[in-house]
């Protein structure tokens, strides 16, 4: 069997300040050790599941933030920054399943820890045909793409209600509560780690309960912006991408990658 694992950092747990998600940050090297402490786990509940052939994309950031000499030997990771396009290295229709370990809920949401989507900083919310939609909605439908179903999102209390939303039967793990978007009651790590482990196995032995996210085209993308010179500096080619307004741009194709591509 094999899984696809997609990681990101904001809903690992023992993780909610600014501090320990940056390099160079006071927290960072402690957050990841965290993070890596939670791959491993991962991947333990994986290979007793009888998972035999495991891909980890490290998704925060500029993708480099898992400690490589303390991962598990049992997998193969994706580290270093990647575009939309080739956002999950490796990927194809071969993969039974994938899974969102350490996700966060999507910009604008109330009490969710450091929401926002792809970017703290460029904007405020996208809309993909006409629903709101965040890293695990565009995610879910990347993996979809090549028939591949996500069986497990992790993060927040609010990142598993947009899971349970976005993907009809998904198995969720809650490792913290936020109460805003810097605070939050945080489960233990070394009880998530307890945990997690089952639920991945769970994951995994209930996968057929879940289907690969799709989306019909043609795709229409809105963007919602913070500040109008950031749309001042983008080309608009009065078709493919307009500018709606002030703060607000659209994009289109049939092709969902070329969507995203040129949007984001
Ligand atoms: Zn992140």
């Amino acid at each position: 069997m094999k899984v696809y694992v997609s990681v990101d950092m904001e809903g690992i747990a023992g993780i909610l300040l600014p501090e320990q998600l940056k390099k160079g940050e006071l927290y960072y090297e402690e957050a990841r050790k965290l993070l890596t402490t939670e791959v491993n786990v991962v991947i333990e509940g994986l290979l007793e599941a009888g998972v035999n052939d495991i891909y980890v994309k490290d998704a925060h950031g500029t993708g480099f933030n898992f400690i490589a000499s303390e991962l598990h030997h049992g997998a193969r990771y994706c580290m270093g920054a990647t575009n939309v396009s080739n956002r999950f290295p490796g990927l194809d229709s071969t993969f039974d399943g994938a899974m969102l370990i350490g996700y966060h809920a999507m910009g604008g949401t109330e009490y969710a820890i450091r929401d926002h989507t792809m970017t703290s900083v460029g904007w405020q919310s996208i809309h993909l045909n006409g629903r709101p939609i965040g890293e695990i909605g565009i995610d879910s439908l990347l993996f979809g793409l090549h028939n591949v179903p996500v069986l497990i999102v992790t993060g927040d209390k609010k990142t598993c209600a947009e899971a349970i939303e976005e993907i009809p039967n998904v198995r969720t793990y809650e490792t913290k509560e936020g109460f805003g978007r810097h605070a939050a009651l945080i489960k233990p790590p070394k009880l998530v780690y307890r945990e997690l482990k089952e639920s991945i196995k769970e994951s995994i032995a209930t996968r057929t309960n879940v289907m690969p996210t799709t989306l019909d085209a043609p795709y229409e993308l809105v963007m919602k912006f913070l500040s109008t010179d950031q749309l001042d500096q983008r080309y608009f080619d009065g078709t493919r991408s307009k500018r709606i307004d002030g703060l607000t741009a659209s994009y289109s194709s049939d092709d969902i990658i070329e969507v995203l591509s040129i949007a984001l």
